[in-house]
């Protein structure tokens, strides 16, 4: 069974076809510009074929999943011999509110309900729903399947989700927590069960995904009991280029000194703030870390936070959970920044966690970094969104 799993965005859309026998990535890609003018680069993993990466029209999301189809299915780039062989698509949809706490097989309903859950992620679900319209036009009626980024955290209980402010924002517009990087928490703090050999419902986790956009979860039993992210996914830890947690006085106070309207507001919290904000170097990590390198004290202090947040965050859902057996680092910053990971680490001699140097060096692949006689074992697990919705995908189109 082959599973096309599909991340559309407003102007682009990426895309793994994987091969469920052997949860191997036959092929992957991305479109870009898409609305604008178009570009592929498709990337096949087997057969030795070759990499397609060249401007193809894309006035819609339409003429991309053609695009990617016909690849897919040529002589010279492709992995399958026809559109037959590809057996469902598993779409990643950003917000499923309160109406989905799992993943669900496309139909008119699930399509209905998505869209009334767009006011959450104007920016998002549109861009999702679009992509799976034109998947419908494109591939007729191969079952399909929404897989969202909120879905894991809706076992979180009401004291965890709830906002002190009039309950009936809550009960008549949805105003709550919400979160996000669902999908991801769950991949690898089951995994991370796998490498401790226990059950996931015995262990206290706590998952930190650090990439561009961040997020920490507790993980209770397998269930997450908190996280970071809000109503949307801009609260929480100072983040590439997102403020992480702020005094709505802020905005106030603001707006009315300089006149900013609230979408500018917004597009200053959003896009302008995070540690890019802060070091007026960079969102990215290792720009950062160069920078900070030659000492730059700006990129020192925007990294000394990040680090002051990952800890502060993971500190207060031990103690919420009364403990925590494993901790997790994950997503771009997780996976691949050893410093950033040890110097979160010095804040957890509370917890009697201690790193393994050596293991703490690796890349690119499961590994526990705590020594073995560490209280609490850190891991660093490569996440994969992709093979979560495959799999669910298969299970719920009944493979
Ligand atoms: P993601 O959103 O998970 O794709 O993560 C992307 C971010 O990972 C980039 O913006 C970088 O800040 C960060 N990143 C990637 N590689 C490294 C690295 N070697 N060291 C530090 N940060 C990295």
């Amino acid at each position: 069974m082959k599973i096309l799993v599909i991340n559309a965005g407003s102007s682009s859309l990426k895309y793994q076809l994987i091969d469920m026998e052997t949860e191997q990535v036959v092929a992957k890609g991305l479109c870009e510009r898409i609305g604008i003018d178009g570009h592929l680069k498709h990337t096949p993993m087997v057969g030795g074929k070759n990499v397609f990466n060249k401007d193809v029209a894309m006035p819609t999301h339409a003429e991309a999943i053609a695009a990617v189809i016909d690849k897919l299915t040529s002589e010279e780039y492709g992995v399958v011999s026809s559109m037959k062989e590809i057996d469902a698509v598993g779409h990643r949809v950003v917000h499923g509110g309160e109406k989905f706490a799992c993943s669900v097989k496309i139909d008119d309903s699930v399509m209905a309900a998505l869209e009334e859950c767009t006011p959450f992620a104007p920016l998002h679900n549109p861009a999702n729903i679009t992509g799976i319209n034109a998947c419908k036009a494109v591939m007729g009626d191969v079952p399909m399947v929404a897989v969202f980024d909120t879905a894991f955290h809706q076992t979180m209980p009401g004291k965890a989700f709830t906002y002190a402010i009039p309950y009936e924002y809550y009960k008549n517009d949805g105003i709550r927590r919400y979160g996000f990087h669902g999908t991801s928490h769950r991949y690898v703090s089951a995994r991370c069960a796998e490498l401790m050999g226990k059950p996931i419902e015995e262990l206290k986790i706590v998952s930190c995904h650090m990439g561009n956009g961040s997020s920490i979860c507790a993980i209770n039993g397998g269930k997450s009991v908190d996280t970071s992210m809000g109503f949307t996914p801009l609260v929480g830890l100072p983040m590439g280029t997102r403020c992480g947690d702020l005094d709505a006085g802020v905005i106030q106070f603001l707006m009315n000194k300089y006149g900013f309207s609230i979408d500018e507001m917004l597009n200053i919290l959003n896009k302008k703030s995070g540690v890019l904000g802060v070091s007026g170097v960079s969102s990215d990590f290792r720009d950062l870390d160069a920078a900070a390198e030659q000492g730059n004290e700006r990129a020192q202090l925007a990294l000394d936070m990040f680090h002051y947040w990952v800890a502060k965050v993971t500190g207060s859902y031990a103690a919420a959970m009364n403990g925590v057996d494993a901790i997790i680092f994950t997503a771009g910053v997780g996976e691949n920044s050893r410093e950033t990971r040890k110097a979160i680490c010095e804040y957890f001699g509370y917890l009697g966690v201690t790193i393994d140097d050596e293991a703490n060096s690796k890349r690119g692949e499961d590994v526990m970094i705590s020594t073995p006689d560490s209280k609490v074992k850190v891991f660093v697990i490569p996440t994969n969104e992709e093979l979560v919705i495959a799999r669910d995908t298969r299970d719920i189109i009944g493979g």
